[in-house]
């Protein structure tokens, strides 16, 4: 067996959102060939389906989907009875990855593009995390868990044009830290994954001459690939981080560190 499929999330279910592209394809992809049986959640059930074939099952993982609004409640209810009824188990691993930006100096920023970001970035975090930790109780206790979370290095730096974008991803490393401080005690770790500037369809839209003058301040030269920062998300959801709590990992290439 190669070291990229050595099984280290062999029996374990993981809940993914933003599944259907870039960050999140990456990470059920990685999460899969590591043995994990993947609940892929996005809005776009399309992109679900051409992604969900290509997931190995070697191990004999079973990969399933639901498409919805990762901000609505009643479908993150519905999204953990359907991985209890899927996998006759709760999932042992959620990683918060959908997200979307709506970039515009605040001069020109209208309430709908905060609001819209705020809901899809941080209070998405809550409502799955929440619904989430809300299956692992039980009678006798509650059961260990993994909780990733997918900030940004702006919400550590903030960025030109990114006001809403960044407040969101500040919010989502403290609230990180907030439910490792609360949930640590039952062998429920959360922590935040902060990229850089990595390539996927999110950034594909940046002019040129912009992503040279990013190019030129990242540390290591170059942008990161979404299968970087799943390697960092694959050590997280792994018993290889089992004393890991509360962090905020940047992978970033050393940009804005
Ligand atoms: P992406 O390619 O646009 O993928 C994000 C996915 O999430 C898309 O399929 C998107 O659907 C989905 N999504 C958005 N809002 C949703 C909602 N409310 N409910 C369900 N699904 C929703 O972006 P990415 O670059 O992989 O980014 C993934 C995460 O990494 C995001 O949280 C992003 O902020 C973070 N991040 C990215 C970078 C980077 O450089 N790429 C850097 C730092 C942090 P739609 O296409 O329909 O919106």
């Amino acid at each position: 067996m190669t070291s990229a499929g050595v099984g280290r999330l062999a029996g374990k279910v993981a809940v993914v959102t933003g599944a259907a592209s870039g960050i999140g394809k990456a990470i059920c992809s990685k999460f899969a060939l590591e043995g994990a049986s993947v609940m892929m959640v996005d809005r776009s059930r399309e992109g679900m389906e051409q992604v969900q074939p290509c997931l190995s099952t070697k191990f004999d993982n079973k990969h399933h989907l639901a498409d919805g609004d990762v901000a609505d409640m009643a479908f993150a209810k519905d999204l953990f009875s359907n991985v209890k009824e899927n996998y006759g188990k709760h999932g042992d691993v959620l990683v918060n990855c959908a997200g979307i930006i709506r970039d515009s100096l605040l001069i020109n920023m209208d309430e709908s593009r905060f609001d819209e970001v705020i809901q899809t970035n941080l209070k998405s975090v809550f409502v799955m995390t929440k619904s989430f930790i809300n299956t692992l109780n039980h009678p006798g206790g509650m059961d260990p868990a993994s909780i990733i979370n997918i900030s940004s290095i702006v919400g550590k730096g903030g960025n030109t044009g990114q006001a809403n974008y960044a407040a969101s991803k500040a919010g989502v490393i403290l609230f990180t830290k907030s439910v490792g401080f609360e949930m640590g005690r039952f062998g429920i770790r959360c922590n935040s994954v902060l990229p850089g500037f990595i390539k996927t369809p999110m950034t594909e839209q940046v002019p040129e001459p912009l992503l040279e003058k990013v190019r030129k301040q990242i540390p290591m030269k170059r942008f990161g690939m979404p299968e970087e920062i799943a390697n960092a998300c694959l050590f997280l959801a792994s018993d290889e981080s089992s004393y890991v709590n509360c962090s905020a990992l940047e992978v970033t290439g050393g940009m804005m560190a």
